[in-house]
């Protein structure tokens, strides 16, 4: 079974997880960029003409309300990763010309999951959760090798996977009839 790459449909799953400081702090950048422009520099002469101001000021805006929505993505998505969201954070906004972010989209780490039982970030592949040892994806007891939900014996050495799972469900009453 192929799986599709979602990165059509991931793309507002992933504007999702931007965080609402991260929106707050773009709509301030972007209006802050409308006054620099359209009144700051209007009071100065010797700047730019009166026709440029306006699209001055919408270029550095949205420049920086991409910015600060890429930090505040860097700031949740690194902490799903099982990655500092602090340092990541701090990298993307110290590194300049944007090669922070950059060179958190070329290092960062598969995305990790939520262990069930304790919330603990965890990586995928890992078959064990860090913290609490729960166990995340089915494993044979004799290898300790990853098998599939559905498997009743260990591919690689035979052992019978399910053999003490008894059926965990009441005894069926007989119903009257
Ligand atoms: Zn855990
Ligand atoms: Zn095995």
């Amino acid at each position: 079974m192929q799986v599709r790459n979602d990165t059509q449909t991931g793309l507002s799953a992933e504007i999702k997880i931007v965080p609402l400081w991260a929106w707050a702090l773009a709509g301030i950048a972007f209006i802050a960029a409308q006054f620099f422009f359209n009144v700051v520099v209007a009071r100065h002469s010797g700047g730019p003409p009166a026709w440029a101001r306006p699209l001055l000021g919408l270029v550095a805006g949205l420049g920086g309300v991409c910015f600060l929505l890429l930090i505040g993505y860097i700031n949740r998505d690194a902490k799903r990763r099982g990655m500092s969201p602090t340092l990541w954070t701090i990298m993307a906004l110290v590194i300049p010309n944007a090669l922070g972010i950059i060179l958190y989209f070329l290092l960062r780490q598969p995305r990790s999951s939520v262990c069930p039982q304790c919330g603990n970030a965890v990586q995928t592949g890992f078959n064990f959760c860090p913290r609490c040892n729960y166990k995340l994806s089915p494993s044979c007891q004799q290898c300790q090798r990853v098998v599939g939900v559905n498997d009743i014996y260990c591919p690689y050495c035979g052992t019978p996977l399910h053999d003490q799972a008894a059926p965990a469900s009441s005894p069926s009453t007989k119903l009257p009839g």
